[in-house]
Parts: structure tokens; sequence; C-alpha cells
């Protein structure tokens, strides 16, 4: 595998079904915090050693470096303290959501026909799982499903491979998204591009010669558990939903999980942190069927793609050092190709780089993995695109 990305996808506006959640996050804000002083970072450590700080961005306190901005939620009970903290401080920082609950609220699905799928909103678990069994049914010459193995949970994990059919091998690019639960955006993203690729396939020259000549798998959901999870009991969830005797926290980071520097930066092994990285690499399941997958059809995947949200970066390897891959400078010009390609349509900008220097260092995201597990190592028509002019 020559290419291994990771995109951060940015929220859009869209509808959901949330009902099982009113109140939850009454009077919680959103701060965004831009620490320029070893001090600043420094205090937000102590913040979050002290009171309950979720981390949106970066994933945990440990990640906290100068010059990044950093959003955290703050249960209702911490807001006097927190504001008192901050103004006390001579950080810059403001509210990034002052009102949660009414953000969640706004998610949720009150269209006329709430139960059915729709690409403009946020689906449900169910509603995706009748959705892939509905589109993979729909074109047997263009796209098929195989299920790769269950979750924690015992759902299935369905594969779709979208292409031509072949009689000989084609190259191909695996996608997937919805590794962390709550990037809601993410899974989103997998079904339009289903969708798009298509009913674009035939129309678009470029989308047409793509799909002749390659194949793309998509996991349209990852972590289904933690998004199920997040749908019925906690929006905010990340984690998988596994249990393990002797430990009253569930599940682990997927994206820290992979055998990828395993657990050596920007992870947690307290198995209560939201970037806990398992109790050993691909403890789970979902992790071990995803890689098992890609191990078996290492020779056709030639790319491998993993869209999280949110923010408008587009990272390659590494992110559990700061050494560069083998093949920075190519990888650099795809990225950068491919943030030009982003930014044609709409002046969307994205930024890109490798993990560890653009974000901050993360051991185990399966980025990296997938990248290591390739002799060497690639938005998303641009890179499929390049892929198939150079194939290794
Ligand atoms: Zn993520």
């Amino acid at each position: 595998m020559k290419f291994a990305l990771q995109c951060e996808t940015q929220t859009v506006a869209v509808v959901l079904h949330l009902k099982s959640l009113s109140c939850f996050y009454l009077s919680e804000k959103v701060f965004r915090l831009k620490p320029v002083l070893d001090e600043h970072v420094t205090l937000i450590k102590d913040l979050a050693k002290n009171i309950e700080v979720d981390f949106w961005s970066p994933e945990s306190d440990e990640q906290v470096t100068i010059d990044i901005d950093v959003d955290i939620r703050v249960p209702a009970r911490y807001l006097t303290l927190v504001s008192t903290v901050l103004q006390q401080s001579d950080m810059e920082h403001k509210v990034l959501i002052e009102d949660l609950q009414a953000a969640v609220d706004g998610q949720a699905d009150n269209k006329p026909t709430p139960r059915a799928h729709s690409y403009t909103k946020y689906n449900t678990w169910d509603d995706i799982q009748s959705w892939i069994s509905s589109i993979s049914s729909s074109d047997s010459d263009l796209i098929s499903k195989q299920v790769i193995g269950n979750t924690y949970e015992g759902r299935p994990m369905t594969v779709l491979k979208l292409g031509k059919k072949s009689n000989s091998a084609k190259p191909a690019i695996f996608m997937d998204c919805g590794i962390h639960a709550r990037e809601w955006i993410s899974p989103a993203f997998c079904q339009w591009f289903v969708n798009e690729a298509l009913s674009t396939y035939g129309s678009d020259s470029q989308m047409t010669s793509l799909l002749s000549q390659m194949d793309v798998y998509v996991l349209p959901v990852f972590n289904i558990d933690g998004y199920d999870y997040t749908h019925k009991s906690n929006r905010m969830w990340r984690k998988t939903r596994s249990r393990k005797s002797g430990s009253h926290c569930t599940g682990a980071d997927p994206n820290r999980n992979f055998n990828a520097g395993w657990c050596t930066l920007g992870a947690s092994s307290n198995p209560c942190s939201d970037t806990f990285c398992g109790y050993t690499p691909e403890s789970e399941i979902e992790v071990e069927n995803v890689a098992n997958f890609i191990r078996r059809n290492k020779d056709s995947i030639k790319a491998y793609i993993t869209i999280h949200s949110y923010s408008q970066l587009l990272l390659f390897p590494y992110s559990y050092t700061y050494n560069l891959a083998a093949d920075h400078s190519e990888l650099m010009k795809v990225a950068q190709g491919a943030s030009a390609a982003l930014r044609s349509l709409y002046g969307t900008r994205y930024t890109s780089g490798p993990g560890a220097t653009t974000i901050y260092p993360a051991a185990g995201g399966s980025d990296d993995w997938a990248y290591d597990l390739g002799e060497t190592m690639l938005a998303v028509k641009y890179i499929a695109a390049y892929v198939q002019k150079n194939l290794y």
C-alpha cells in the first residue's frame, strides 16, 4: 500500500433523530481556547486534572500544545469555575457553542418522514443497515457487499465494493467512515460517496474511468456499536462498546488500537480514558476485522482512506512518530493536489501534512498501520485518479 490518508470533514447542517437525549447536555458549553504560552498549556492540563472536561480537539489533554485551538466541553456544574479561571488568565478564548443542548436538539429529525434513510440527515444504524442492503442490490454490475465480521455487540460489519465487474484483478482503494462514534458527519460522507459514485458512473468521465479500472471498498460505519450508542444513549460517545471483567469502563479508542507504534504516544493506557489504546493491539474486534480484511486483500489494496471529523485537514503518516514517511514528498504532493481539488469547487481550504507535526502525535492509528503494512504508499477522486495513473 502506497497511500494512507486521514480526511477530516467539516460538520454541515443536517437533521436527525435524538429524542431520547433531551436534557442530557442542559446548560453545557463548548469553549475554544488559544494557548500561546507554556503557562496556558499548564492551565488547560490543570483544568483537565481537576475537573471533568471533554476534549473535542485535540483528543486529550496530553496532546495540548501551544499554538493550537483547544475545544473543550464543560459540564454545567463547572461553568462558573471555568469562566472565572479563563477570565483571570490572559489566554485568548471564546464560547464556541453557547448551548450544547440546543445544538444537539437542532440535529433532531423532525421532518415529516423521520424514519426514512436520507443522504442529507444523520441516519440511525437501523436506517443505514437497510440502506446497505438496498443499495448493494441496486446494480449487480457495479456494487456488491460482503460481511467482514461482527462487532462486539454482534452487528454485521458490511463492506461495499464499488467498481465495474471484471474478470481480471483490479487495484483497489479501501475507505472507512465512523471509527469514532460521535463523528456523525463521517458515516454521512461515506453514504453520500457511494450514492455519488453510483449515480455519476456513466455520465462523469472521471468516475466512469475510475470505477472501470479500480474497485473502491467502503465501510460506511466502522464503530457501529458506538454509533448506535450515540443515537440512543450518549451523543458524545467516542470509543467502542467492549467490556472487560475487572474494569468498570467501557470500550477503547479504535483509532489507537491498531498495531502501529501502539500506545507509545498520544494514547492512554487508562481504560476510562477517551483515548484508551485497548489491552493489546487489535483487542477491539472491529479493528481486528478491518485489519484482517486489509491483510487478506493487501495485494490489490493500493490506498487506504479514513474519514474523521471535525476540521479541514488532509493528514498522512506518520502520527506515531515525528519521523517522515519514506514517501513523504510524494504523499505531500498528493495531499496538496487533493486539497487544491477540494478548494476548486467552493473555496474550502484544507491543510495537509503528516499527522504528528500537523496536529499532534497519536500512536495506534489506522492510517499509520495501513501505510506500514504496505511496501511503501493517497478529496477522493483526485487520490483515486493518482493511484490509477501510478500503479505499484
Ligand atoms: Zn476521529
